[in-house]
Protein backbone atom coordinates (compact mmCIF):
# COMPACT_ATOMS: atom_id res chain seq x y z
CA UNK A 1 0.00 0.00 0.00
CA UNK A 2 1.60 3.83 -0.98
CA UNK A 3 1.81 6.03 2.07
CA UNK A 4 -0.83 8.53 2.35
CA UNK A 5 0.24 11.98 2.57
CA UNK A 6 -0.95 15.04 4.57
CA UNK A 7 -0.83 18.77 4.15
CA UNK A 8 -0.83 20.72 7.34
CA UNK A 9 -1.13 24.01 6.75
CA UNK A 10 -0.45 26.47 9.67
CA UNK A 11 2.83 25.43 11.77
CA UNK A 12 1.82 26.51 15.04
CA UNK A 13 1.18 24.42 18.16
CA UNK A 14 -1.66 22.91 17.17
CA UNK A 15 -0.54 22.06 13.34
CA UNK A 16 2.75 21.05 14.61
CA UNK A 17 1.29 18.76 17.10
CA UNK A 18 -0.73 17.77 14.27
CA UNK A 19 2.09 17.01 12.01
CA UNK A 20 3.43 14.44 14.89
CA UNK A 21 0.26 13.01 15.49
CA UNK A 22 0.00 11.97 11.72
CA UNK A 23 3.66 10.60 11.29
CA UNK A 24 3.44 8.92 13.71
CA UNK A 25 0.28 7.07 12.38
CA UNK A 26 2.52 6.65 9.33
CA UNK A 27 1.42 9.17 6.92
CA UNK A 28 4.11 11.64 5.13
CA UNK A 29 3.80 14.85 6.36
CA UNK A 30 4.59 18.43 4.66
CA UNK A 31 4.25 20.90 7.10
CA UNK A 32 3.46 24.72 6.09
CA UNK A 33 3.96 27.79 7.68
CA UNK A 34 3.76 30.99 6.13
CA UNK A 35 6.12 33.00 8.91
CA UNK A 36 9.93 32.63 9.15
CA UNK A 37 11.05 29.98 11.29
CA UNK A 38 11.38 31.40 14.84
CA UNK A 39 13.98 29.62 15.77
CA UNK A 40 16.06 30.73 13.43
CA UNK A 41 14.83 34.91 13.21
CA UNK A 42 12.98 37.01 16.04
CA UNK A 43 9.92 36.75 14.93
CA UNK A 44 8.48 37.05 18.81
CA UNK A 45 11.39 40.58 18.75
CA UNK A 46 12.73 39.05 21.89
CA UNK A 47 9.37 39.53 24.13
CA UNK A 48 7.98 36.20 25.61
CA UNK A 49 4.20 36.06 25.67
CA UNK A 50 3.00 33.28 28.11
CA UNK A 51 -0.30 31.16 28.11
CA UNK A 52 -1.65 29.17 30.92
CA UNK A 53 -1.72 25.19 30.07
CA UNK A 54 -4.13 22.97 32.36
CA UNK A 55 -4.13 19.39 32.60
CA UNK A 56 -6.03 18.84 29.66
CA UNK A 57 -3.40 20.53 27.46
CA UNK A 58 -0.92 18.13 29.17
CA UNK A 59 -2.97 14.84 28.94
CA UNK A 60 -3.36 15.45 25.25
CA UNK A 61 0.58 15.95 24.71
CA UNK A 62 0.96 12.46 26.68
CA UNK A 63 -1.76 10.68 24.10
CA UNK A 64 0.45 11.62 21.47
CA UNK A 65 3.56 10.92 22.80
CA UNK A 66 4.99 14.41 23.78
CA UNK A 67 5.15 14.63 27.85
CA UNK A 68 8.24 16.09 29.29
CA UNK A 69 10.13 17.34 26.54
CA UNK A 70 6.72 20.42 26.37
CA UNK A 71 6.49 21.37 30.13
CA UNK A 72 10.20 22.10 31.28
CA UNK A 73 10.76 25.56 31.68
CA UNK A 74 6.73 25.71 32.92
CA UNK A 75 6.00 27.38 36.07
CA UNK A 76 3.39 26.30 37.93
CA UNK A 77 0.32 28.76 38.88
CA UNK A 78 -1.21 27.53 42.12
CA UNK A 79 -3.67 30.74 43.25
CA UNK A 80 -4.43 33.85 41.33
CA UNK A 81 -2.94 36.28 43.56
CA UNK A 82 -5.78 39.15 43.60
CA UNK A 83 -4.64 42.85 43.56
CA UNK A 84 -7.28 45.28 44.87
CA UNK A 85 -7.33 48.90 44.11
CA UNK A 86 -6.23 49.71 47.19
CA UNK A 87 -3.05 47.91 46.92
CA UNK A 88 -4.22 45.07 49.33
CA UNK A 89 -3.37 41.29 47.94
CA UNK A 90 -5.41 38.44 48.44
CA UNK A 91 -5.40 34.57 47.30
CA UNK A 92 -7.89 32.49 45.87
CA UNK A 93 -6.81 29.02 45.32
CA UNK A 94 -7.47 27.14 41.73
CA UNK A 95 -8.19 24.12 43.27
CA UNK A 96 -7.19 21.68 45.62
CA UNK A 97 -3.68 21.84 47.29
CA UNK A 98 -1.14 20.85 44.87
CA UNK A 99 -3.44 21.52 41.87
CA UNK A 100 -1.67 24.53 39.43
CA UNK A 101 -2.12 25.86 35.98
CA UNK A 102 0.70 26.38 33.92
CA UNK A 103 2.63 29.43 32.45
CA UNK A 104 4.33 28.56 29.43
CA UNK A 105 5.85 30.61 26.51
CA UNK A 106 3.48 30.10 23.75
CA UNK A 107 6.71 30.72 20.91
CA UNK A 108 8.67 27.66 23.19
CA UNK A 109 5.92 25.25 23.32
CA UNK A 110 5.73 25.94 19.39
CA UNK A 111 9.12 25.32 19.05
CA UNK A 112 9.41 22.17 20.99
CA UNK A 113 6.84 20.54 18.80
CA UNK A 114 8.80 21.89 15.73
CA UNK A 115 11.51 20.29 16.82
CA UNK A 116 9.82 17.38 17.78
CA UNK A 117 7.98 17.36 14.59
CA UNK A 118 11.45 17.68 12.43
CA UNK A 119 12.44 14.14 14.40
CA UNK A 120 10.05 12.43 12.78
CA UNK A 121 11.21 10.91 9.38
CA UNK A 122 7.77 11.68 8.07
CA UNK A 123 7.48 15.19 8.57
CA UNK A 124 8.96 17.94 6.08
CA UNK A 125 8.28 21.34 7.60
CA UNK A 126 8.72 24.35 5.04
CA UNK A 127 8.55 27.82 6.54
CA UNK A 128 7.40 31.38 4.29
CA UNK A 129 4.79 29.23 2.93
CA UNK A 130 1.62 31.07 2.78
CA UNK A 131 -1.67 29.25 1.88
CA UNK A 132 -3.32 30.96 -0.93
CA UNK A 133 -5.77 28.48 -2.10
CA UNK A 134 -6.97 24.99 -1.64
CA UNK A 135 -9.12 22.38 -3.94
CA UNK A 136 -11.71 21.27 -1.39
CA UNK A 137 -12.18 18.12 -3.87
CA UNK A 138 -8.59 17.03 -4.42
CA UNK A 139 -6.77 18.37 -1.02
CA UNK A 140 -4.72 20.56 -3.89
CA UNK A 141 -3.19 23.05 -1.68
CA UNK A 142 -1.32 26.66 -3.25
CA UNK A 143 0.81 28.36 -1.73
CA UNK A 144 2.95 31.87 -2.25
CA UNK A 145 6.69 30.95 -1.26
CA UNK A 146 8.72 33.91 0.07
CA UNK A 147 10.86 35.50 -3.01
CA UNK A 148 10.02 32.41 -4.86
CA UNK A 149 6.64 32.74 -6.49
CA UNK A 150 4.12 30.18 -6.07
CA UNK A 151 4.09 26.88 -5.35
CA UNK A 152 1.58 23.82 -5.71
CA UNK A 153 1.01 20.77 -3.43
CA UNK A 154 -0.77 17.47 -3.73
CA UNK A 155 -1.47 15.54 -1.06
CA UNK A 156 -4.10 12.71 0.10
CA UNK A 157 -5.62 14.82 2.55
CA UNK A 158 -5.10 18.19 3.87
CA UNK A 159 -5.98 20.29 7.53
CA UNK A 160 -6.15 24.28 7.72
CA UNK A 161 -4.25 24.63 11.13
CA UNK A 162 -3.68 28.05 10.55
CA UNK A 163 -5.22 29.87 13.51
CA UNK A 164 -8.34 32.25 14.56
CA UNK A 165 -8.03 34.01 11.00
CA UNK A 166 -7.66 30.81 9.02
CA UNK A 167 -7.35 31.01 5.53
CA UNK A 168 -8.16 27.48 4.54
CA UNK A 169 -11.95 28.66 6.75
CA UNK A 170 -12.18 31.46 4.66
CA UNK A 171 -12.15 29.72 1.31
CA UNK A 172 -14.45 26.76 2.43
CA UNK A 173 -16.83 29.84 2.78
CA UNK A 174 -17.80 29.04 -1.22
CA UNK A 175 -17.94 24.75 0.54
CA UNK A 176 -22.57 24.77 0.21
CA UNK A 177 -24.33 24.65 3.81
CA UNK A 178 -20.91 25.71 5.30
CA UNK A 179 -22.36 27.26 8.38
CA UNK A 180 -20.19 30.81 10.00
CA UNK A 181 -19.99 33.20 13.00
CA UNK A 182 -17.75 35.74 13.90
CA UNK A 183 -18.32 37.86 17.25
CA UNK A 184 -16.28 40.60 18.32
CA UNK A 185 -16.16 40.83 22.16
CA UNK A 186 -16.61 44.97 23.68
CA UNK A 187 -12.91 44.33 25.12
CA UNK A 188 -9.77 44.01 23.29
CA UNK A 189 -5.77 43.82 24.73
CA UNK A 190 -2.85 44.66 24.38
CA UNK A 191 0.68 42.94 25.89
CA UNK A 192 2.56 44.83 28.72
CA UNK A 193 5.12 43.68 30.70
CA UNK A 194 7.14 43.70 33.97
CA UNK A 195 10.56 42.94 33.67
CA UNK A 196 12.71 40.78 36.38
CA UNK A 197 14.59 42.13 39.05
CA UNK A 198 18.42 42.81 38.09
CA UNK A 199 19.72 39.49 39.35
CA UNK A 200 16.50 37.80 37.53
CA UNK A 201 14.25 36.85 39.90
CA UNK A 202 10.43 37.69 39.85
CA UNK A 203 9.48 41.01 41.21
CA UNK A 204 5.68 39.39 42.39
CA UNK A 205 5.32 36.33 43.69
CA UNK A 206 6.34 33.63 40.44
CA UNK A 207 3.94 30.74 41.42
CA UNK A 208 0.55 32.73 41.35
CA UNK A 209 -1.44 34.40 38.07
CA UNK A 210 -1.88 38.16 38.90
CA UNK A 211 -5.39 40.04 38.47
CA UNK A 212 -6.15 43.18 38.90
CA UNK A 213 -9.73 42.96 38.73
CA UNK A 214 -11.72 46.09 37.91
CA UNK A 215 -15.06 44.70 37.32
CA UNK A 216 -15.43 46.26 33.45
CA UNK A 217 -11.85 45.77 32.68
CA UNK A 218 -8.72 43.81 33.85
CA UNK A 219 -4.86 43.49 33.75
CA UNK A 220 -3.72 39.95 34.73
CA UNK A 221 0.16 38.65 34.64
CA UNK A 222 1.54 35.42 33.88
CA UNK A 223 5.16 34.40 35.21
CA UNK A 224 7.98 34.04 32.70
CA UNK A 225 11.36 31.67 33.68
CA UNK A 226 13.61 34.89 33.06
CA UNK A 227 12.00 36.65 35.88
CA UNK A 228 10.04 38.56 33.86
CA UNK A 229 5.32 38.83 33.55
CA UNK A 230 3.73 39.11 30.20
CA UNK A 231 0.83 41.50 31.11
CA UNK A 232 -2.59 41.20 29.53
CA UNK A 233 -4.66 44.54 29.63
CA UNK A 234 -8.13 44.31 28.79
CA UNK A 235 -10.11 47.33 28.39
CA UNK A 236 -13.61 47.84 26.47
CA UNK A 237 -12.70 48.99 22.62
CA UNK A 238 -15.49 52.32 23.66
CA UNK A 239 -17.34 53.61 26.19
CA UNK A 240 -15.72 55.03 28.86
CA UNK A 241 -12.63 53.67 30.05
CA UNK A 242 -12.14 52.37 26.65
CA UNK A 243 -8.77 52.25 24.00
CA UNK A 244 -11.33 54.86 22.08
CA UNK A 245 -12.14 57.18 25.15
CA UNK A 246 -8.00 56.95 26.32
CA UNK A 247 -6.07 58.75 23.64
CA UNK A 248 -4.74 61.85 25.40
CA UNK A 249 -1.54 60.99 27.89
CA UNK A 250 -2.50 62.59 30.86
CA UNK A 251 -5.85 60.62 30.40
CA UNK A 252 -3.70 57.12 30.17
CA UNK A 253 -1.48 58.04 32.90
CA UNK A 254 -4.14 58.78 35.36
CA UNK A 255 -6.24 55.55 34.10
CA UNK A 256 -3.05 53.59 35.10
CA UNK A 257 -2.16 55.97 38.51
CA UNK A 258 -6.30 55.09 39.75
CA UNK A 259 -6.89 51.57 38.89
CA UNK A 260 -3.40 49.87 38.96
CA UNK A 261 -1.53 52.09 41.92
CA UNK A 262 0.54 49.21 42.78
CA UNK A 263 1.58 47.41 39.69
CA UNK A 264 2.99 51.46 38.49
CA UNK A 265 6.03 50.55 40.27
CA UNK A 266 6.99 47.31 38.05
CA UNK A 267 5.43 47.96 34.65
CA UNK A 268 7.67 49.13 32.25
CA UNK A 269 6.45 52.03 30.35
CA UNK A 270 3.05 51.21 31.08
CA UNK A 271 1.47 54.66 29.51
CA UNK A 272 4.08 54.90 26.09
CA UNK A 273 2.97 51.43 25.79
CA UNK A 274 -0.61 51.87 26.01
CA UNK A 275 -0.55 54.81 23.49
CA UNK A 276 1.92 53.51 20.96
CA UNK A 277 0.03 49.69 20.73
CA UNK A 278 -3.26 49.32 18.78
CA UNK A 279 -5.37 47.09 20.82
CA UNK A 280 -6.18 43.86 19.35
CA UNK A 281 -9.76 42.30 18.48
CA UNK A 282 -10.99 39.57 21.01
CA UNK A 283 -13.62 37.40 18.68
CA UNK A 284 -15.35 33.84 18.52
CA UNK A 285 -15.72 31.95 15.50
CA UNK A 286 -18.01 29.20 15.39
CA UNK A 287 -18.39 27.70 11.95
CA UNK A 288 -19.49 23.88 11.10
CA UNK A 289 -18.75 21.62 9.22
CA UNK A 290 -14.87 21.17 10.20
CA UNK A 291 -14.85 18.77 7.48
CA UNK A 292 -14.96 19.19 3.48
CA UNK A 293 -15.55 15.94 1.05
CA UNK A 294 -13.72 13.27 3.33
CA UNK A 295 -10.56 15.63 2.16
CA UNK A 296 -10.09 18.40 3.98
CA UNK A 297 -10.33 19.45 8.10
CA UNK A 298 -10.14 22.28 10.24
CA UNK A 299 -8.50 22.15 13.20
CA UNK A 300 -7.59 24.30 16.36
CA UNK A 301 -8.18 27.95 16.17
CA UNK A 302 -8.82 27.87 12.50
CA UNK A 303 -11.94 25.85 13.85
CA UNK A 304 -13.11 27.57 16.97
CA UNK A 305 -11.61 30.48 17.98
CA UNK A 306 -12.67 31.50 21.71
CA UNK A 307 -11.64 34.11 23.99
CA UNK A 308 -8.82 34.11 26.34
CA UNK A 309 -10.69 33.98 29.69
CA UNK A 310 -10.78 30.76 30.66
CA UNK A 311 -6.83 29.90 29.20
CA UNK A 312 -8.33 27.02 27.17
CA UNK A 313 -7.78 28.03 23.46
CA UNK A 314 -4.60 25.74 23.26
CA UNK A 315 -5.66 23.39 25.70
CA UNK A 316 -8.85 23.11 23.38
CA UNK A 317 -6.46 22.59 20.27
CA UNK A 318 -4.40 19.69 21.40
CA UNK A 319 -7.21 17.79 22.84
CA UNK A 320 -8.78 18.40 19.03
CA UNK A 321 -5.24 16.74 18.12
CA UNK A 322 -5.36 13.96 21.24
CA UNK A 323 -9.42 13.21 19.88
CA UNK A 324 -8.48 12.67 16.10
CA UNK A 325 -5.28 10.59 17.04
CA UNK A 326 -7.24 8.16 19.37
CA UNK A 327 -9.98 7.73 16.10
CA UNK A 328 -7.56 7.31 13.31
CA UNK A 329 -6.84 4.19 15.39
CA UNK A 330 -9.71 3.27 15.86
CA UNK A 331 -11.46 3.97 12.20
CA UNK A 332 -7.84 2.42 10.87
CA UNK A 333 -6.98 4.78 8.94
CA UNK A 334 -10.44 5.41 7.07
CA UNK A 335 -10.68 9.39 6.41
CA UNK A 336 -14.57 8.88 5.41
CA UNK A 337 -15.59 7.85 9.28
CA UNK A 338 -12.48 9.66 10.84
CA UNK A 339 -13.48 13.03 9.65
CA UNK A 340 -17.53 12.78 10.76
CA UNK A 341 -16.51 11.32 14.06
CA UNK A 342 -13.73 13.84 14.26
CA UNK A 343 -15.92 16.85 13.67
CA UNK A 344 -18.76 15.53 15.61
CA UNK A 345 -16.90 14.37 19.09
CA UNK A 346 -15.50 18.24 19.23
CA UNK A 347 -17.46 20.67 17.95
CA UNK A 348 -19.87 20.22 21.02
CA UNK A 349 -16.88 20.60 23.52
CA UNK A 350 -15.73 23.25 21.10
CA UNK A 351 -19.08 25.45 21.77
CA UNK A 352 -19.28 24.20 25.28
CA UNK A 353 -15.37 25.68 25.70
CA UNK A 354 -16.30 28.88 23.81
CA UNK A 355 -19.48 29.96 25.70
CA UNK A 356 -17.58 28.87 29.39
CA UNK A 357 -14.64 31.39 28.16
CA UNK A 358 -17.39 34.07 27.61
CA UNK A 359 -18.52 33.53 30.42
CA UNK A 360 -15.58 33.98 32.55
CA UNK A 361 -14.75 37.46 31.82
CA UNK A 362 -17.21 38.58 34.42
CA UNK A 363 -15.54 35.62 37.23
CA UNK A 364 -12.41 37.03 36.61
CA UNK A 365 -12.94 40.48 36.29
CA UNK A 366 -15.55 40.67 39.47
CA UNK A 367 -12.94 38.43 41.55
CA UNK A 368 -12.72 41.15 44.16
CA UNK A 369 -16.25 42.79 43.64
CA UNK A 370 -19.96 41.61 44.53
CA UNK A 371 -19.33 40.04 47.77
CA UNK A 372 -22.64 37.59 46.95
CA UNK A 373 -20.65 36.45 44.08
CA UNK A 374 -17.85 35.54 46.38
CA UNK A 375 -19.74 33.68 49.12
CA UNK A 376 -21.55 31.62 46.68
CA UNK A 377 -17.66 30.61 45.71
CA UNK A 378 -17.03 30.04 49.00
CA UNK A 379 -20.11 28.14 49.89
CA UNK A 380 -19.41 25.64 46.74
CA UNK A 381 -15.76 25.54 47.48
CA UNK A 382 -16.46 24.42 51.53
CA UNK A 383 -19.26 21.75 50.08
CA UNK A 384 -17.13 20.51 47.47
CA UNK A 385 -14.37 19.82 50.16
CA UNK A 386 -16.54 17.90 52.26
CA UNK A 387 -18.46 15.83 49.25
CA UNK A 388 -16.32 15.74 46.88
CA UNK A 389 -18.25 12.53 45.50
CA UNK A 390 -21.16 15.58 44.67
CA UNK A 391 -19.32 18.52 43.91
CA UNK A 392 -16.87 19.52 41.68
CA UNK A 393 -16.68 23.17 41.15
CA UNK A 394 -16.47 24.39 37.46
CA UNK A 395 -13.33 25.77 37.14
CA UNK A 396 -11.58 22.14 38.28
CA UNK A 397 -14.29 20.28 35.98
CA UNK A 398 -13.02 22.53 33.48
CA UNK A 399 -9.57 22.83 34.15
CA UNK A 400 -8.31 19.61 36.23
CA UNK A 401 -10.52 17.17 34.55
CA UNK A 402 -10.07 16.38 31.39
CA UNK A 403 -11.59 12.98 31.50
CA UNK A 404 -15.01 15.06 31.94
CA UNK A 405 -15.76 16.55 28.61
CA UNK A 406 -16.33 20.58 28.14
CA UNK A 407 -19.71 19.87 27.05
CA UNK A 408 -20.38 17.56 30.11
CA UNK A 409 -18.68 20.67 32.56
CA UNK A 410 -20.99 22.88 31.14
CA UNK A 411 -23.75 21.40 31.68
CA UNK A 412 -23.12 20.51 35.08
CA UNK A 413 -22.23 23.97 35.99
CA UNK A 414 -25.52 25.04 35.00
CA UNK A 415 -27.38 22.56 37.34
CA UNK A 416 -25.21 23.70 39.89
CA UNK A 417 -26.02 26.83 39.34
CA UNK A 418 -29.62 26.43 39.71
CA UNK A 419 -28.99 24.51 43.16
CA UNK A 420 -26.73 27.56 44.51
CA UNK A 421 -29.08 30.09 43.52
CA UNK A 422 -31.81 28.53 46.15
CA UNK A 423 -29.29 28.28 48.54
CA UNK A 424 -28.67 31.97 47.97
CA UNK A 425 -31.92 32.68 48.31
CA UNK A 426 -32.02 31.16 51.81
CA UNK A 427 -32.75 34.28 54.05
CA UNK A 428 -30.03 35.96 55.88
CA UNK A 429 -27.23 33.69 53.62
CA UNK A 430 -24.90 36.27 54.25
CA UNK A 431 -24.91 35.57 58.31
CA UNK A 432 -25.64 31.59 57.86
CA UNK A 433 -23.98 30.48 55.27
CA UNK A 434 -21.58 28.96 57.72
CA UNK A 435 -24.19 27.14 59.72
CA UNK A 436 -23.93 23.35 59.24
CA UNK A 437 -28.25 23.51 58.35
CA UNK A 438 -26.85 25.24 55.09
CA UNK A 439 -24.14 22.63 53.79
CA UNK A 440 -27.18 20.14 55.09
CA UNK A 441 -29.53 22.05 52.94
CA UNK A 442 -26.96 21.70 49.82
CA UNK A 443 -26.34 18.14 50.72
CA UNK A 444 -30.10 17.51 50.31
CA UNK A 445 -30.32 19.75 47.05
CA UNK A 446 -26.98 18.33 45.05
CA UNK A 447 -27.91 14.69 45.95
CA UNK A 448 -31.27 14.79 44.28
CA UNK A 449 -29.46 16.76 41.13
CA UNK A 450 -26.63 14.79 41.54
CA UNK A 451 -26.76 11.95 43.21
CA UNK A 452 -27.60 9.18 41.09
CA UNK A 453 -25.08 9.92 39.01
CA UNK A 454 -22.32 9.56 41.47
C1 LIG B 1 -4.36 37.17 24.54
C2 LIG B 1 -4.47 35.67 24.41
C3 LIG B 1 -4.24 34.89 25.51
C4 LIG B 1 -4.36 33.50 25.41
N1 LIG B 1 -4.16 32.75 26.52
C5 LIG B 1 -4.32 31.42 26.46
C6 LIG B 1 -4.12 30.61 27.60
O1 LIG B 1 -3.81 31.12 28.69
N2 LIG B 1 -4.28 29.26 27.51
C7 LIG B 1 -4.61 28.67 26.32
O2 LIG B 1 -4.75 27.43 26.28
N3 LIG B 1 -4.80 29.41 25.20
C8 LIG B 1 -4.66 30.76 25.23
N4 LIG B 1 -4.84 31.51 24.12
C9 LIG B 1 -5.24 30.85 22.86
C10 LIG B 1 -4.05 30.21 22.15
O3 LIG B 1 -3.05 31.17 21.90
C11 LIG B 1 -4.56 29.62 20.84
O4 LIG B 1 -5.69 28.80 21.10
C12 LIG B 1 -3.49 28.77 20.17
O5 LIG B 1 -2.38 29.56 19.85
C13 LIG B 1 -4.08 28.12 18.93
O6 LIG B 1 -3.10 27.41 18.27
P1 LIG B 1 -3.24 27.15 16.71
O7 LIG B 1 -2.01 26.41 16.33
O8 LIG B 1 -4.57 26.58 16.41
O9 LIG B 1 -3.26 28.61 16.07
P2 LIG B 1 -2.07 29.69 16.04
O10 LIG B 1 -1.30 29.67 17.28
O11 LIG B 1 -2.71 30.98 15.64
O12 LIG B 1 -1.14 29.19 14.86
C14 LIG B 1 -1.56 29.27 13.52
C15 LIG B 1 -0.31 29.27 12.63
O13 LIG B 1 -0.74 29.29 11.27
C16 LIG B 1 0.06 30.21 10.55
N5 LIG B 1 -0.72 30.68 9.39
C17 LIG B 1 -1.75 31.54 9.39
N6 LIG B 1 -2.23 31.71 8.15
C18 LIG B 1 -1.45 30.94 7.33
C19 LIG B 1 -1.45 30.70 5.92
N7 LIG B 1 -2.31 31.29 5.09
N8 LIG B 1 -0.52 29.85 5.42
C20 LIG B 1 0.38 29.22 6.26
N9 LIG B 1 0.43 29.43 7.61
C21 LIG B 1 -0.49 30.28 8.11
C22 LIG B 1 0.38 31.32 11.55
O14 LIG B 1 1.52 32.05 11.19
C23 LIG B 1 0.55 30.51 12.84
O15 LIG B 1 1.88 30.11 13.02
C24 LIG B 1 -4.72 32.89 24.18
C25 LIG B 1 -4.94 33.70 23.05
C26 LIG B 1 -4.83 35.08 23.17
C27 LIG B 1 -5.10 35.92 21.95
Amino acid sequence: MTQKTFTVVGGGPVGALLAISLARHGYKVGLFEGRPDSRKTDIYQGKSINIALSDRGWTSLEKVGISTEAKRGAIPMYHRAIHDVDGSLSEIPYGKEGDAIWSVSRGGINETLLDIAEQEPNVTTHFQHRLIDMDFETAEAMFSVKDDGERVVNADYAFGADGANSRVRHLAHSFPRFSYSQTYMPECYIELNIPANADGSHRLEKNALHIWPRKDFMLIALPNPDGSFTCTLFLAYDGDPSFESLKERPAVAAFFESNFPDAMEYLEDPVDTFMSKKAAPLYLVHVFPWSFNRKVGLIGDAAHAIVPYYGQGMNCGFEDCAELHALIAEHDNDWGRIFPAYENARKPNADAIAELAVRNFREMSDLSGDPRFQLQKKIEAKFSEQHPELWTPLYSMVTFSPEIPYSEALRVGDEQNTVMQKIMDLPDIEATWDQPQIMERLHELASEAFGQRD
